[in-house]
């Protein structure tokens, strides 16, 4: 069986800390023995990426471009490979990996790619004297991945870190080693010096050698509400930069007036797509009392027709959740959901898959719930269970959409278009749309308000959170000496 290593320095690197192993969600199999990461082979990451940055921040931003266009272009020409290697480590249908898991990383390095070398400061005349700022790198980041998007997740981190004239020590989830060692590779084959992208493996012990190290600048984390307290509070103790992109338990307000199809197109995408296992679902579906009926016919009709199964089968709409804990947790979730109240509409149940039969498959799943106090209205289940409420004003809606410490992301489907717009000015969500859900091109800002999150990923608004300020102030004059 094929051990996975770390990558210290462009090199596999055997790591010697306790090695462990890497399942395929579908089937329960063990796919790969992976090396851990030792505090001796952190030092070597850190050792190694001081070096890399020496190298990689006296580059011409042109040229650090070129290569991350590069790494670019080979994530696409693998496309196929990468998918399937997604589709095994995390479980998702492959129709999905293929369209958007590779690209959307491949558009996130062929971005920062194109942006690198229009960074600069700004000048500032001071009437004589002036003062100009410069853009400078921080110096090591490290990323820390879920596994939901697990290569995604490690080029959303890499490349406007990478751009900028960081470093990047990357850690992916424990359950989805595999893609962050794919993309080091890739890169390496783009020309990235030694040093400039590690990999280490391993869980949160690894991660909090990545918190606590003070030669690491900035962490950058993708996870829960609860781990992100834990790395921004151990990040304090050396002041390191942090972006935490967290959980959320986003709304979704559909008016009377909306395009019903397009809404019920909007909450199955926001709720079933990669199992319903995306941070900014919309699981609390507010449906207007006056088509409340309509929209459930339509929603559950074409939700029954969904296809659970075999991740790698093309005709498979709904793949396996990440492992077992995870399938225990969504399962107790629907229980209690019954437990307390709610008509469970569809779905709800494991699905025996043939030829799967160690997977953990669930039916995408619909609760009607007669109030928003349940635990399944209040908290992320992070699986394919989505909540149906009913409201009739748009004051109230709006109140009850912001009555959450989550606040990652939210969604309006109407016709009206000072509704749509008041409705967004209104809600307290990082990413906000208008008649869609979920779509988040590279080109856009991403990030939480409230507990889901601080920074932002993405857009120009990253390079923000990746490069630090210097102003420098030039006398043109000889100094007033006032002693
Ligand atoms: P976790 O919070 O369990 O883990 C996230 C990462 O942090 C993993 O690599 C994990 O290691 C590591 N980690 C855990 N504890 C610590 C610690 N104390 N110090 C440093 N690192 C630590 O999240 P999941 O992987 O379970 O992912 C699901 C969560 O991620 C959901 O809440 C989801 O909403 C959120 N998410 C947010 C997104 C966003 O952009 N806002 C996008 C995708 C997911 P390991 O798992 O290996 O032990």
């Amino acid at each position: 069986m094929e051990k996975i290593p770390l990558y210290i320095d462009n090199q596999d690197n055997k790591g010697s800390g306790k090695s462990f192993k890497n399942y395929n969600p579908a089937t329960g199999e063990v796919i790969h023995e992976v090396s851990g990461t030792s505090p001796d082979d952190f030092e070597k990451a850190i050792h190694s990426a001081k070096q890399g940055f020496k190298v990689w921040s006296a580059k011409s931003p042109t040229e650090r471009g070129r290569i991350l266009q590069k790494a670019s272009q080979l994530l696409r020409a693998r496309n196929d490979e990468l998918a399937q290697i997604e589709v095994m480590d995390a479980g998702k249908p492959i129709r999905e990996a293929l369209e958007v898991d590779v690209t959307s990383g491949a558009d996130c390095l062929e971005y920062y790619a194109g942006i690198a070398a229009s960074l600069h400061g700004d000048h500032i005349d001071l009437g004589g004297d002036f003062a100009y700022t410069r853009r400078e790198p921080l110096g090591i980041c490290a990323g820390i991945g879920a596994w939901n998007y697990p290569l995604q997740i490690a080029c959303w981190k890499a490349a406007p870190a990478l751009a900028c004239g960081n470093v990047m020590i990357f850690k992916p989830a424990e359950v989805t080693p595999l893609s962050a060692y794919k993309l080091a590779k890739i890169f390496t084959e783009a020309g990235l010096p030694d040093g400039v992208f590690n990999v280490v493996q391993g869980d949160a012990e690894v991660g909090q050698m990545m918190t606590k190290h003070p030669a690491i600048a900035k962490v950058s984390i993708t996870g829960e509400v609860d781990t992100g307290k834990k790395v921004m509070a151990a990040s304090a103790a050396t002041l390191k930069h942090v972006t935490l992109e967290l959980g959320g338990k986003s709304p979704i307000v559909i008016f009377e007036d909306a395009d019903l199809d397009e809404a019920v197109h909007g909450v199955m995408l926001g709720n079933f797509y990669t199992q319903g296992e995306i941070c900014s679902n919309g699981t609390r579906v507010f449906v207007h009392a006056s088509v409340k009926e309509d929209f459930l016919d339509k929603l559950i009709q074409r939700t029954r027709a969904l296809k659970v199964g075999d991740p790698s089968d093309p005709d498979t709409h709904v793949g396996a959740l990440i492992s077992k804990d995870h399938f225990e947790k969504v399962m107790q979730y629907i229980a209690l959901g019954q437990e307390q109240g709610a008509e469970l509409a569809c779905g709800g149940k494991q699905v025996e898959v043939k030829g799967c039969e160690g997977g953990y498959f669930i039916e995408p799943t619909i609760f009607i719930a007669p109030e928003d106090n349940l635990r399944i209205v209040k908290e992320e289940i992070f699986g394919p269970v989505m909540t149906v409420l009913t409201f009739t004003e748009e004051e109230e809606v709006l109140q009850r959409a912001n009555n959450t410490p989550f606040g990652l992301a939210a969604g309006v489907f109407t016709r009206d278009l000072r509704r749509a717009h008041r409705m967004v000015a209104g809600l307290e969500a990082g990413m906000c749309w208008i008649n869609t859900f979920n779509i988040n091109p590279v080109e856009i800002p991403f990030g939480g308000y409230k507990q889901s999150g601080i920074g932002r990923e993405n857009g120009l608004a990253a390079i923000e959170h990746y490069t630090q300020l210097k102003t420098v102030y030039v006398a043109m004059d000889k100094m007033v000496n006032p002693f």
